[in-house]
C-alpha cells in the first residue's frame, strides 16, 4: 500500500500554536521532508520529534518530488513542514502535492498556522471576499502586469513582504492602487506583534520616520463596485454623447441598444440620451 503525504502547518512565531495532532503525525510518519534541515531541527527538538529528515526546497523541488514520490509508492508516509506556517502557501509543496495527485497518491493537509488568514481576520477589512497575491514577482514587467490588475481588483487584497521591500512596495501601491484603506501586519504571534491600520499614504510618512523591521502582511481594500461606477462614469462625461453611441454603434449594436448602454454607462435615462441626440 503506498503512504501517504501530510502536509504539516507550523508555528509562524509561536511553538504553542503547533497542534497536537501535527506533533503526533510528525512522530509517526517516517520520514519529514522540511523546507530547510537546519531551521526544522530546533523545532523538532523542541517538541521531542526524532523522525529521520530530508530537504524539500524551492529550487529542488521537482527532482526531489520524483524521490519523495518514489517513496510513497514503497508505502513510506511522509510529512511536509516548511519553515514556518502551511505548506504551499508561498512555500514549497504545491508541485509535489500536484504531482501525488498524478500519482494517486493520497495527500491530507493538517491545518494551522497561516500568516495570510491571521492578518485578514486582524485587519478590519472585508474578509468575505479576498485575494491573495503571496509575494509581488520581482520581475519588474510582470510586477507592474499584477499591480494593474490589482487596479480595479474589488476583493480585500492581501500580499507578503519583507521588511527591506516595504517601502518600496508602498510607493507602487500608492502609485498604482492610490491611496486607500491598509493594514500593517507584523511579527504575528509573535512577542512584538502589531497591527497597524491605516492608509497606503499614511503608512508612507509612517516609514519615512521609522524602519521596517520584521515580517510583514499586507490588507490592502479592494475598490468598491461603486468606486468603480463613479470612476468609470466620469471618464464618459468628459466623452461626448455622440461619440460614446458611436463606441457601441462600431460593434454592431443597433441604436436603440446603443442609447440604453450609454444610459447606463454615465447613470442617466435613456429619454436623457434621446433628448440629447435630437
Ligand atoms: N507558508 C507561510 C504561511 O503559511 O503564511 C508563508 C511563508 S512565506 C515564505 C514568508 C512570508 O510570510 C513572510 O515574508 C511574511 O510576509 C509572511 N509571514 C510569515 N510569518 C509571519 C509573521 N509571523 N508575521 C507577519 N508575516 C509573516
Amino acid at each position: 500500500m503506498a503512504g501517504i503525504l501530510y502536509l504539516c502547518a507550523t508555528p509562524i512565531g509561536n511553538l504553542n500554536d503547533m497542534s497536537p495532532r501535527i506533533i503526533e503525525t510528525l512522530r509517526d510518519v517516517d520520514l519529514i521532508a522540511a523546507e530547510d534541515t537546519r531551521n526544522s531541527i530546533k523545532l523538532l527538538n523542541h517538541f521531542n520529534i526524532n523522525t529521520p529528515m530530508t530537504s524539500y526546497h524551492e529550487y529542488n523541488k521537482v527532482d526531489k518530488a520524483k524521490t519523495l514520490i518514489g517513496k510513497l509508492k514503497e508505502g513510506i508516509n511522509i510529512a511536509l513542514i516548511t519553515d514556518a506556517g502551511t505548506p504551499a502557501i508561498s512555500d514549497p509543496g504545491e508541485v509535489l502535492v500536484r504531482m501525488c495527485m498524478d500519482e494517486g497518491i493520497t495527500v491530507t493537509s493538517l491545518p494551522g498556522p497561516c500568516a495570510l488568514i491571521t492578518a485578514l481576520t486582524l485587519s478590519g477589512l472585508p474578509t468575505r471576499r479576498f485575494c491573495f497575491e503571496a509575494f509581488l514577482p520581482a520581475d519588474k514587467k510582470e510586477r507592474k502586469r499584477i499591480l494593474e490588475e490589482l487596479k480595479n481588483e474589488s476583493r480585500t487584497i492581501i500580499i507578503y513582504e519583507a521588511p527591506h521591500h516595504l517601502k518600496g512596495t508602498l510607493k507602487e501601491l500608492f502609485d498604482t492602487l492610490q491611496d486607500r484603506r491598509i493594514t500593517l501586519c507584523r511579527e504575528l504571534t509573535k512577542k512584538f506583534e502589531s497591527v497597524m491600520p491605516t492608509t497606503i499614504a499614511g503608512a508612507m510618512s509612517y516609514y519615512e520616520e521609522n524602519d521596517p523591521r520584521g515580517e510583514y502582511v499586507l490588507v490592502i481594500e479592494g475598490k468598491s463596485f461603486k468606486k468603480q461606477d463613479e470612476e468609470k462614469q466620469s471618464g464618459f462625461a468628459e466623452m461626448s454623447i455622440e461619440d460614446h453611441m458611436k463606441i457601441y454603434e462600431d460593434q454592431g449594436i443597433d441604436k436603440k441598444e446603443a442609447m440604453k448602454l450609454v444610459a447606463k454607462d454615465r447613470g442617466v435615462s435613456k429619454r436623457d440620451i434621446y433628448n440629447a441626440l435630437l
